[in-house]
């Protein structure tokens, strides 16, 4: 139940940008899930085998950042709630499982990275000025062991980070607010697009 004007404003940008990713297609088969800080101890997060597209309110869960992960919500919520925890600063947090987050992160399985160079939209990434500067996404090999995979991208990511792929699986993406969360996963999203695209043209 929700108690306060910021867990149901909270709860509410939940609803709205699952219905705008799910439009998308970035969101298949209840796949996917996105969460937001309410404060310094609480997120809100989405319930677990719904269809991000039809949220209501009353599916979105509020969590504390400290203890264990109660029942009802995602096996990937470690993966949020250690991103909340090793950076104050971070506000909302997108998993999305689209098909080109979902291919290119396999065809590049094994790699520590995916790394673009030369697009125009890594500018979309927070203190990125140019597209001569190489973007390097972290990649993960996908893992059903949240308590191993969560230790392994604390391990390898860096404060600079604004997102990583899970191969073969899908997108992690984040902001300080959900408007730069969602403009993040929204450049991350068309980079792997275009590598995509690109492998059509490749000899
Ligand atoms: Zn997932």
């Amino acid at each position: 139940m929700l108690k306060d004007a910021e867990t149901e404003k909270a709860a509410n940008e939940l609803v709205e940008i699952g219905r705008l990713l799910s439009a998308r297609g970035w969101v298949p088969a209840t796949a996917g899930n996105f969460s937001r800080r309410v404060d310094r101890d609480r997120i809100a997060i989405t319930g677990s085998g719904l269809d991000k597209g039809e949220l209501t309110p009353e599916d979105i869960r509020i969590i504390p950042l400290a203890g264990p992960v109660p029942s009802g919500v995602s096996a990937e919520t470690p993966l949020h709630l250690s991103l909340y925890r090793r950076d104050p600063e971070i506000g909302a947090v997108l998993h999305t499982h689209s098909l080109p987050a979902t291919v290119v992160g396999r065809a590049h399985a094994g790699a520590p990275e995916i790394v673009f160079r030369d697009y125009e939209l890594q500018k979309g990434l927070r203190g990125r000025t140019t597209h001569a500067t190489p973007l390097h996404l972290p990649l993960f090999a996908n893992s059903q062991d949240m308590t191993a995979l969560t230790a392994e991208v604390e391990c390898r990511l860096s404060i600079d980070d604004h997102g990583y792929v899970l191969a073969g699986h899908g997108l992690y993406a984040w902001g300080r607010d959900m408007q730069e969360a969602r403009r993040h996963l929204e450049a991350l999203e068309f980079l792997l697009a275009c590598e995509l695209e690109q492998g059509r043209y490749r000899r």
